[in-house]
């Protein structure tokens, strides 16, 4: 069964959801463009959430940074950011996480697992398409009594347990795209041992309770959305339509990463490049422009159609 997402019947209401663990190179401000061209172009709302869920990899700094990379760039936002106050960064919002958890719960849904690293690395499961084991049941069927004897000695993280099922739907640029959630994806965690709240449950939340309709991200999330879809189908939540964009590559064949200097944004900006070269560059890489010339995020917003935009992976000269 193909699940149906969100129809655009009405203006979309879209998000920029950065990871404040580092600064923003390239890649991240060219899927920031694509998202909010989208919205513009079709007269929507954008918001802006800040997913600092892990306290050690996430700044309160590197959020300010992404806030002011972003209207540099000029890239707007009409709701959330700094501005918006606490309930626009993820790691304000525990106790909302916490509420859902407990829906999931109450449908049986969710089990304590005890497994190191070293035990799931050891296991020999399958790998997801992402390289990450798929966790083999280990704690899947533990007795109460099994349970609460290993938790005397270790906190347990928090697993959901998923079906036998192939969930499927229609990318708005990849097309159509599958996974069964058992034999691809496995159950995933949603709370780590550290009580830390996993992405997969908090975007989910935010997502559906912020009113987003149209979720636009870099292709590396594309294996993520089924699980998401089946999270929302069990929390009662709308199902926002999903466009997966093309992920940057250095000449070197890896994806540009947060560590290297020559793309990160802050030292593109340190070194004198003006804004509207950047979204040039970024623009034709997309396929919105045939030249990387000089242009304002603005001046792109009448001529962009997802029709236009390129599938393939962009490799950074
Ligand atoms: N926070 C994620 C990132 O910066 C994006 C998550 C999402 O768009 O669902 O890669």
């Amino acid at each position: 069964m193909i699940i149906p997402t969100h129809a655009p019947t009405s203006a979309p209401v879209g998000r920029l959801a950065p990871s404040p663990s580092g600064r923003m190179h390239l890649g991240n401000a060219f899927s920031a463009l694509l998202a909010w061209l989208s919205v513009r172009s079709a007269g929507g709302e954008l918001v802006l959430r800040l997913e600092d869920l892990d306290p050690q990899r996430c700044k309160r700094a590197w959020c300010d940074q992404v806030e002011e990379d972003f209207r540099w760039l000029g890239l707007d936002w009409d709701r959330g950011g700094s501005q918006g106050g606490a309930d626009y960064y993820q790691s304000n919002r525990g106790e909302i996480y916490e509420h859902y958890l407990h829906i999931l719960e109450e449908k049986g849904l969710i089990y304590p697992c005890f497994c190191t690293r070293g035990q799931l690395h050891a296991a020999s499961a399958p790998h997801r398409s992402d390289g990450t084991p798929i966790y083999p049941g280990l704690c899947r069927n533990l007795s109460q009594a099994e349970r609460r004897e290993r938790a005397k000695t270790r906190s347990p993280a928090l697993r959901v347990r998923v079906p036998d099922r192939t969930i499927s739907f229609e990318d708005g640029l990849q097309g159509f795209f599958a996974q069964n959630l058992a034999e691809e994806c496995g159950d995933f965690i949603l709370r780590r041992s550290d009580g830390v709240f996993a992405y997969q449950l908090a975007v989910v939340v935010d997502d559906a309770l912020m009113g987003v309709t149209e979720v636009v991200r870099g292709e590396d999330l594309l294996d993520s959305t089924p699980r998401q879809l089946w999270l929302q189908e069990e929390l009662g939540f709308d199902h926002p339509r999903y466009c997966h964009v093309p992920l940057l590559y250095g000449a070197d064949g890896h994806r540009l990463s947060k560590r290297q200097r020559d793309v990160d944004l802050a030292a593109i900006r340190a070194s004198g490049t003006a804004p509207e070269a950047v979204i040039g560059q970024l623009a034709c890489w997309a396929g919105l422009l045939e030249r990387p010339e000089p242009v304002r995020p603005a001046e792109l917003i009448g001529d962009f159609r997802w029709q236009r935009v390129r599938r393939e992976r962009v490799v950074v000269e």
